[in-house]
């Protein structure tokens, strides 16, 4: 799937939609989900040009991974569920109903989430 310039997060990051921010560094943008489905619900997304994780874990840097990776449980820490717990989900394709085709984290967190059984 090639990657769409025109999708909802890829004009956030050029700043022509806003966004409740929650973290930023060089590789990666994170904010928190208009519809939240938690008192906690955060979308970190990579600012490279990227479909889905599988695109992500096969074409970018070791650097844009190694950020990602340690930005979600940054910001996980920052958002104050480190201690309570949290959930990471990636939607991946149509099966998965995955909205919004560039890469992202959803971390929900700040209430009991139950088990996850679909
Ligand atoms: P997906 O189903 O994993 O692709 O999730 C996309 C998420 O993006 C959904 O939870 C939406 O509520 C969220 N979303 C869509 N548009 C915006 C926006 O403009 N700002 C913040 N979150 C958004």
């Amino acid at each position: 799937m090639s990657y769409d310039t025109n999708n909802i997060f890829a004009r956030i990051l050029r700043s022509e939609i806003p966004c409740k921010k929650a973290y930023e560094d060089d590789h990666v943008l994170a904010f928190h989900d208009i519809h939240p489905q938690a008192p906690t619900h955060i979308l970190v997304i990579p600012k490279g040009a990227y479909v889905s994780a599988a695109d992500f874990g096969a074409h970018a840097s070791d650097a844009e991974i190694a950020a990602f990776t340690r930005a979600v449980s940054r910001i996980a820490a920052e958002a104050g569920v480190e201690g309570s717990g949290y959930r990471l989900i990636s939607n991946h394709g149509p099966d998965s109903h995955q909205e919004v085709p560039h890469y992202h984290v959803h971390i929900l967190g700040g209430r009991p989430l139950g088990r996850l059984v679909t």
